[in-house]
């Protein structure tokens, strides 16, 4: 078997027909494409660089892996190159959904277009940390998030923005991500109305509607560089769309196995897409056994070394569970790949996948939504993903199943690409198949009815423009796709009631549950039928959370022939926008995120809008207006508590980590119902100082402790973090990813940061500002106290540090007075060029606070450094261990 798929099967077993390069391209654009073995263009990506070279505004839908980012580089680079050539400096924005696909288009433009004096960066560090130092390139690659938060500053530099490119731009689709988007969308219109926008997307339903509003060319196309054949699998047959039918052999009673067999033999390498993380790696471990057998010594000796190369990407700290599955299941060319895993480990398994080393990933959905990795045969075993919302497994909308079957088929070594669907319920199979090969994905509709949402996006445009009123305000807002589709009649959202999702933050959950249960009895399980536009649908449809049901419920109320569009004239719709922006500032106003003041001359004139400092803080951290809310109130009340009892300890590193647990950001994994002897124990743990929880009520709230079983979980996930717990140990326990514990730690560490600039504004907050100093420090490093000033070094990780204090080096001072070659002596993990590095930088003020630039620092805006100083100073601790601890209940948290 060859360690890549034959190259000679390869394009030419295809009926690919490849076009020319348009004389418009840039000559030098041209040779580096060719240096990059494109010879010649697909056919869409010629007729789509038509309208774009022309300068205008086109929406690409094309199928996955069908060459769309190629038209986005060319657009990009013949541009700066134009503008170059006439000595102004332009850029482009390159918008990306996620951080990793960001990362990969970096190192990829870096690589091509860095020949042409092109300047590639990407920003996608914390929202709240605004680097507008990226500016200073010419392509600017950004997550949406990073770029709404940045644009909500109104940097200079947008309007030398002359191309944006917006990346999977059917995202505006996603419950949750798809406002940010659309408001982006229309900031950048708004603020910089000759802005070039080139939108990639998957086949989409209403891709015209898409391109309406944004005043595009659409593009649309099925075309694929390498055929796909669609089919699903019954009694050991492939049944493809197209008809004919192949016999699949029968080795094992496993379906998946035998399907993957006939294709390792055939030179290519699988796919398979399954619904769970944890039979993502039940299935690597069961492939792998039955796989081993078809190596030849050579290839198995190639697979040995991979896993080791695997095996040395993890220290020994974070050798988890998983990392010990994946050792193995490595040697036999087998991985699985899901978001438990590191970054870093999941780079690792793409790229030896590409470079045809591993033969089978096993994954969830999550990597179908991610890099190029495809494959000759993709398996799709499940089209149903669990729902937490609705406690139940419901199906996938059409859209992923084509994201999934998009990645068969290899350029340039498969002579086809196949997509196959499994079922373990036979009786199911064909209905499903019909559902997904055949069926039409969903319509892109706006989610910006949630106004929960609106009132994040409503407190950037107020503190954006520092001085605005509703009339304005509503003009923005009419400029989205929301009000668009809303005029149009094709998304009646605003006429339906929905769900009031402005509830108390931890009740969102609890509340969507209720309702969805409120729904299903008063509609039955399987939904009325008939013209009721208010009906319920098949709940097997597609949903994803109970805001998708209401979505369902419209849809089917717009199909529906009682329920005619309703087209709005230009005042109804206003008045329909005027309705929900009031909504928003209603809120935004009764929690003192923004002043209200009459206009200066006219009383007829609209009242003036301004932001309050704790919205511009809010706005600043990118915090939603109900999280910050809620973390705000939180915070007054310890400040209340803790200004009537200043020795009140009970008030520890637990109250806060509880404030932040119960924000229900922190998704690191799930509580599972059999956790929860596990939760409980750790409460028993802290049995005997129980108030330490109960000081993040305040006196109205009517909440219990047991409540919310994941929160709690998340507390002490991040509770043992931050008592240097090793990481695998955590993993373990709690049965998590290291993928989870470092999203935690991550959405953690930028919530802490939250509660010290909120605890900044409160009067009389000296104590409290003590207390939650450096906590963000503590969280990102997972250190005690003792440690802080150590990790703030550039090369001392929380291991480091920590064999430097044990060995009694309890100050920077300490380590500064050290010599060299003591400090190298203390462990082989303390390398000579670590050592010269620290000292380096504890001598020199400027660098100690490398790597730390935003965790300490207040907002610029505010001064409360003066305050924060006096806490700031670390101790020298000379001291014995005991001594150490009781200081770290005088000092607080540090
Ligand atoms: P999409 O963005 O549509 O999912 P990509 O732009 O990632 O697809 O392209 C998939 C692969 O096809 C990439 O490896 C890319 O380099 C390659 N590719 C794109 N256009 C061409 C072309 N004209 N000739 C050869 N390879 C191409």
């Amino acid at each position: 078997m060859p360690i890549l798929p034959d190259k000679t099967k390869g394009l030419q077993d295809s009926s690919v027909k490849l076009g020319n390069f348009p004389p418009k391209i840039n000559p030098k654009i041209i040779s580096i494409l060719r240096s990059h073995n494109i010879k010649k263009l697909y056919p869409p990506q010629e007729k789509a660089l038509e309208p774009v070279l022309d300068n205008k505004n086109v929406i690409i839908a094309i199928p996955t892996a069908s060459g769309k980012t190629l038209i986005a580089e060319i657009a990009m680079i013949q541009k700066i190159l134009d503008y170059k050539q006439r000595n102004l400096n332009k850029k482009v924005l390159y918008l990306c959904p996620l951080k990793a696909l960001a990362s990969e288009k970096y190192h990829e433009f870096q690589k091509k277009w860095s020949k042409l004096g092109i300047k590639v960066g990407y920003s996608v560090g914390d929202v709240d940390n605004l680097n507008f130092g990226v500016f200073r390139n010419d392509i600017i690659i950004m997550t949406n998030e990073k770029a709404d938060s940045l644009l909500r500053n109104r940097p200079k530099e947008i309007d030398d923005i002359v191309i944006l490119i917006v990346d999977e731009i059917h995202l505006l689709n996603d419950q949750s991500r798809g406002i940010t988007l659309e408001i982006l969308l229309t900031r950048i219109k708004t603020i910089n109305p000759t802005v070039q926008i080139v939108g990639l997307s998957a086949t989409i339903k209403n891709a015209e509607e898409i391109s309406n509003w944004l005043g595009a060319e659409l593009i649309k196309s099925d075309w694929r560089p390498v055929e796909l054949r669609e089919g699903f699998f019954l009694n050991n047959r492939i049944y493809y769309s197209e008809g004919d039918s192949k016999i699949i052999k029968e080795i094992t009673k496993d379906p998946t196995y035998n399907l993957i067999s006939d294709v390792i033999d055939e030179g290519g390498q699988a796919l398979v897409f399954v619904s769970t993380r944890k039979s993502s790696k039940s299935q690597a471990e069961k492939i792998s056994i039955q796989l081993k057998n078809k190596f030849s010594r050579k290839e198995l000796d190639d697979l040995s070394k991979l896993s080791k190369r695997f095996k040395n990407l993890a220290n020994p700290e974070n050798m988890t569970k998983e990392t010990k599955k994946l050792i193995i299941t490595m040697k036999s060319g087998v991985a699985f790949h899901n978001a438990g895993l590191s970054q870093i480990q999941r780079t690792f398994i793409e790229d030896n996948f590409r470079n045809g080393l591993i033969r089978v990933i096993t994954a969830t959905p999550t990597l179908a939504a991610g890099v190029n990795t495809p494959a000759r045969r993709v398996i799709i075993k499940s089209v149903f993903r669990y729902n937490a919302e609705l406690n139940r497994s419901v199906k996938i909308p059409v859209i992923e199943y084509q994201q999934m079957s998009g990645r068969a088929g290899r350029p340039g070594y498969d002579p086809y690409g196949d997509s196959i669907l499994v079922s373990s319920n036979p009786s199911k199979i064909e209905e499903l198949a019909a559902y997904y090969i055949f069926g039409e994905t969903e319509p892109i509709l706006s989610k910006l009815n949630n106004s929960g949402s609106l009132q994040t996006h409503i407190l950037g445009n107020i503190v954006m423009e520092k001085r605005t009123n509703n009339k304005k305000l509503i003009d923005f807002l009419l400029n989205t796709l929301f009000a668009h589709q809303l005029k149009h009649g094709t998304n009646i959202v605003n006429e339906l009631p929905k769900p009031d999702i402005d509830v108390k933050t931890q009740n969102i959950r609890k509340d969507l549950k209720r309702q969805t249960s409120q729904i299903k009895g008063k509609k039955g399980r399987k939904g009325a039928k008939g013209n009721d536009p208010l009906s319920l649908p098949d709940l097997d449809t597609g949903l994803t959370s109970a805001a998708d049901m209401y979505e369902n419920i419209i849809k089917k109320g717009i199909e529906s022939p009682k329920n005619e569009k309703k087209i709005l004239n230009n005042s109804e719709l206003r008045n329909s926008i005027g309705k929900i922006t009031g909504k928003a500032l209603e809120f935004l106003y009764e929690k003192e995120f923004i002043k209200k003041k009459s206009a200066d001359n006219n009383k007829n004139d609209e009242e003036i809008l301004t932001p309050s400092k704790f919205g511009s803080v809010s706005n600043r951290l990118y915090i939603k207006p109900y999280i910050a809310a809620d973390l705000f109130r939180r915070l007054k009340h310890i400040n209340k508590l803790v200004k009537e009892n200043p020795y009140n300890f009970q008030i520890n590193e637990i109250t806060f980590l509880y404030i932040i647990a119960l924000t229900g950001e922190l998704m690191g994994g799930y509580f599972r119902r059999n956790e929860d002897d596990l939760v409980r124990a750790n409460v028993r743990r802290c049995k005997k100082n129980i108030e330490m929880f109960t000081f993040a009520y305040d006196s109205d709230e009517n909440t219990s402790l047991f409540d919310d079983m994941n929160i709690l979980k998340q507390l002490f996930i991040l509770s043992e973090w931050i008592k240097e717990t090793p990481e695998s140990n955590i993993t373990d326990e709690f049965n998590i990813g290291a993928g989870d514990l470092f999203r935690t730690v991550e959405t953690a560490r930028w919530l802490a940061r939250a509660i010290y600039q909120f605890a900044a504004l409160l009067k009389n907050n000296k104590e409290l500002l003590m207390m939650t100093k450096n906590f963000s420090t503590r969280i990102k490093y997972g250190v005690k106290k003792e440690l802080v000033p150590f990790v703030n070094l550039k090369g001392l990780g929380r291991v480091k540090a920590r064999i430097l204090y044990k060995s009694g080096i309890s100050s920077l001072e300490d380590l500064r007075m050290v010599p060299n070659v003591e400090l190298e002596k203390i462990s082989n993990l303390i390398s000579k060029s670590l050592v010269v590095s620290i000292k380096n930088q504890i001598n020199s003020k400027k660098d100690s606070n490398v790597d730390n630039n935003d965790d300490n620092e207040p907002l610029e805006s505010f001064n409360i450094k003066k305050s924060a100083k006096k806490s700031n100073t670390i101790k020298n601790k000379k001291t014995s261990s005991k001594k150490t601890k009781k200081s770290t209940r005088q000092t607080y948290l540090v």
